[in-house]
């Protein structure tokens, strides 16, 4: 074997060469953004792709296989983002390709039932101990704002209780975030959402039980549910305890409150359970959305049979969309799901990005860079900082976010695509080969030799 292979496959740390790369060219994705700047607000039609958090115009991609992306400009990439989330076969999975093009044989939407639907709804039931009845909606978002009025219904309450540091999408009572005290109603943190629908969102930091307990007891038999992302994972990778989060489902079951995970991101993404699962903790309701759909706009909630009683047309909360259960979109997920089953395909991938996360580790403390990788299943999350633990959203020092803006620049330019905030995560799919992730490493190192003394 070569030495430089050797050592690239033995894990050890090269010497590598700090002299920067001059920028990729983004000439035709410039151009692109002008034009889309006429048509969108701020060129995008969802916020974090306008690149305002790092440098440059956005890219503009034009196709995706595998792990890899090309952009406007023909520059090519090993993907991170994986369309921030969903695809975690990689890109243009064939599987997932020819059964979407078999079904689309048949016409796109009926808005009557299909037998996909319940195939889709089999293939999840049967494999997840947490739920026994599902509605499919289309995209997560929906998933959560359904899931909130079934437990306003359900329990004849009308507060909610969320998490400083969790994104659940952008409906009106969950674009709210924390004001000032231990226990607070929020503020909206949007424009257009009134004063009184976050009046009746109450928001506390995460991994803090007195500040729950005191919730709890402020507002006695008010609250409907309590809703977090188990793994939350939009604003950093904030992991929290296990006792923590076994700590909330005792606190909800005694005050009669519905406890919603929020797995629009952690289902079957960490196993095919998803979080519940991982931390084998049963919520009353779990709404999925990203993987679920195979890269098209699928969201789920779902919960006992019991609690699904309450949605229409068999119960009083209504819920209803013209799209659900379209069948193009269930066949890319019944495909997906199925890959996912496949014996050892979350244990070969969870290997792989453990692998990858700690020789960036290891790599950055043998040269004292402050920096620290988190992850679990195969989420990574690159953060500057030397706190061996971040689990609340306020312990992130937004100055840091500095250093991110600069990596993101580096890895570009040796072609490596990381979603275009320092808050985000990243994700490893089954695509990505073992050349991928030494080619990704080297890239990083360099990268960060760059960030950290970059001429
Ligand atoms: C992405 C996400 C959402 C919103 O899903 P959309 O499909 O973007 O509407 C909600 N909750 C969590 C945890 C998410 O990661």
């Amino acid at each position: 074997m070569l030495d430089s292979l050797k050592k690239i496959f033995s894990n050890e740390i090269e010497p590598v060469s700090t002299t920067g790369k001059s920028d990729i060219s983004r000439e035709k994705s410039a151009g692109l953004y002008e034009k889309a700047k006429t048509y969108f607000p701020g060129g995008v039609n969802s916020p974090v792709r306008a690149f305002k958090s790092v440098y440059g115009t956005p890219l503009f991609i034009e196709k995706g296989d595998g792990s890899h992306l090309w952009d406007a400009d023909g520059n090519e990439f090993i993907d991170f983002c994986c369309s921030w989330g969903p695809l975690i076969l990689g890109h243009n999975h064939p599987k997932v390709r020819e059964k979407v093009v078999e079904v689309m044989q048949n016409g796109m939407s009926f808005g009557a039932p299909t037998a996909l639907e319940n195939e889709l709804a089999e293939l999840i039931l049967k494999h997840n101990k947490f739920i026994e009845k599902l509605r499919f909606v289309s995209s997560g978002t929906e998933a959560v704002m359904s899931a909130i009025r079934l437990a306003r219904g359900y329990t004849k309450r009308d507060k909610i209780l969320k998490f400083e540091g969790c994104y659940h999408g952008h409906s009106d009572s969950l674009l709210v975030k924390a004001g000032s005290g231990l226990v607070t109603f929020g503020e909206t943190s949007s424009a257009g959402v009134p004063k009184s629908f976050a009046d009746e969102t109450i928001v506390v930091s995460l991994d803090d039980t007195e500040a729950l307990k005191k919730a709890f007891e402020e507002f006695k038999d008010q609250i409907a549910a309590v809703i977090i992302e188990p793994i939350p994972a939009n604003n950093g990778l904030l992991l929290q305890s296990k006792e923590y989060l076994r700590f909330l489902r005792e606190i909800c079951t005694q005050n009669g409150a519905l406890l919603i995970f929020d797995e629009v991101i952690s289902g079957f993404r960490v196993g095919f359970e998803g979080a519940a699962g991982y931390y084998n903790i049963k919520p009353d309701i779990i709404t999925y959305g990203k993987i679920i759909g195979g890269g098209l706009p699928v969201g789920c909630y779902g919960a006992s049979a019991e609690i699904m009683g309450s949605i229409s047309p068999d119960g009083s909360v209504y819920q209803a969309g013209t799209l659900s259960g379209n069948p193009v979109a269930m066949a890319a997920g019944i495909a997906q799901l199925s890959e996912l089953l496949r014996m050892g395909f979350y244990k070969d991938l969870n290997n792989k990005t453990e692998e990858f996360a700690e020789s960036i580790q290891r790599f950055a403390t043998a040269r004292n860079y402050k920096l620290k990788v988190f992850t679990i299943g195969s989420i990574f999350w690159i953060a500057f900082t030397d706190q061996e633990k971040i689990s609340k959203a306020e312990d992130i020092d937004p100055a840091s976010m500095d250093k991110f803006k600069k990596l993101h620049r580096e890895l570009l330019n040796r072609g490596i695509y990381l979603g275009p905030s320092g808050y985000e995560v990243g994700f490893i799919s089954s695509a990505h080969t073992k050349v991928d992730l030494e080619k990704a490493k080297r890239a990083i190192f360099d990268s960060l030799d760059m960030v950290y003394n970059g001429k």
